[in-house]
């Protein structure tokens, strides 16, 4: 019989920038016709328990993952990490370090809203980003939005808060090989988010991707809302050079990122077993 399961490799949920509590993202997933699912917060593993109790309630698969913020150069580049185990020595350290380095931007990006007349207090963040564990630019726009001072996220990102923009000031994250090299050092499984979408397209040269295979790179998650048809068409190619499952995933923030919706992109289940299948999750 053929194998026809609907599998979603990227969410996250509102213990980092998503909107959604992970209890929702699996009632969510289920409500998008999901068999599996992947909670995969930024820099945080503390979703975890509440979307595995979730995944019980509803017949949903949850596969416990993160996106770990990396660098190579100035580019940012994330990576996907399923089934970590998280009491590895050096883990929660190396999470930890990367959530101060997201709090610790604050006071500059409200120095440079301040100055662009859009005061904000930090108080007014932490009101969007509540019992958030990772604190996100998202966040700034939710309070951007809250004061008036954009229409949505999109537009305060697109004017203030990406890459090169006024508001934008970068932040600590271990580059890329490292941040690989953990996540396969914890046992899991390292995937690259996103490849070629925004700022990490020049960075992650076949080249680099080799490089990375040879620390524990198991796959690439070439089909994503940030990709055109030729960069996911080279991608899966690549992947097939490189001896690389393909992954897709929604990367579903809620109703904070539009196009995004859950199950907009899927995993094929034959990728999905030799990835993940055979240590499945809870
Ligand atoms: P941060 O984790 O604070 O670096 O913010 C990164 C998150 O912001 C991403 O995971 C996306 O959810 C969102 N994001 C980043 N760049 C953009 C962009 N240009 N437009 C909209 N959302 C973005
Ligand atoms: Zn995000
Ligand atoms: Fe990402
Ligand atoms: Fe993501």
């Amino acid at each position: 019989m053929s194998d026809t399961r609907r599998i979603d490799l990227h969410a996250h949920s509102s213990v980092s920038d998503g909107t959604e509590p992970p209890h929702d993202l699996v009632a969510d997933a289920k409500a998008a016709g999901l068999d599996v699912v992947a909670i995969t917060d930024h820099d945080t593993v503390a979703g975890w328990d509440e979307a595995s109790k979730a995944a019980a309630e509803f017949g949903v698969t949850v596969v416990r993952g993160l996106e770990l913020s990396c660098t190579r150069g100035s580019a940012s580049i994330h990576v996907l990490g399923y089934l970590v185990d998280p009491d590895t020595p050096g883990l929660q350290p190396e999470l930890t370090a990367i959530r101060a380095g997201r709090t610790d931007r604050l006071p500059t990006m409200l120095a440079a809203l301040a100055s662009h007349g859009m005061p904000l207090t930090e108080e007014q963040i932490w009101a969007q980003a509540g019992t958030a564990d990772s604190l996100g630019r998202p966040h700034v726009a939710d309070a951007m939005v809250a004061a008036g001072y954009v229409v949505d996220r999109q537009q305060a990102f697109d004017e203030w808060l990406a890459e090169g923009k006024p508001a934008f000031v970068n932040r600590y994250a271990p580059d890329v090989a490292d941040g690989v090299s953990l996540i396969s050092r914890a046992g899991g499984v390292p995937v690259l988010a996103h490849p070629w979408g925004r700022e990490s397209r020049p960075a992650l040269t076949e080249e680099l991707i080799a490089e990375l295979v040879d620390l524990g790179l198991a796959g690439l998650e070439a089909h994503h809302a940030d990709h055109d048809e030729q960069a996911e068409t080279d991608l899966v190619a690549l992947a097939g050079r490189l001896g690389l499952a393909v992954t897709g995933g929604s990367d579903w923030h809620g109703t904070g990122k539009v196009g995004h919706d859950l199950g907009s992109r899927l995993t094929d289940p034959a990728d999905y077993e030799r990835l993940l299948g055979a240590r499945m999750a809870g």
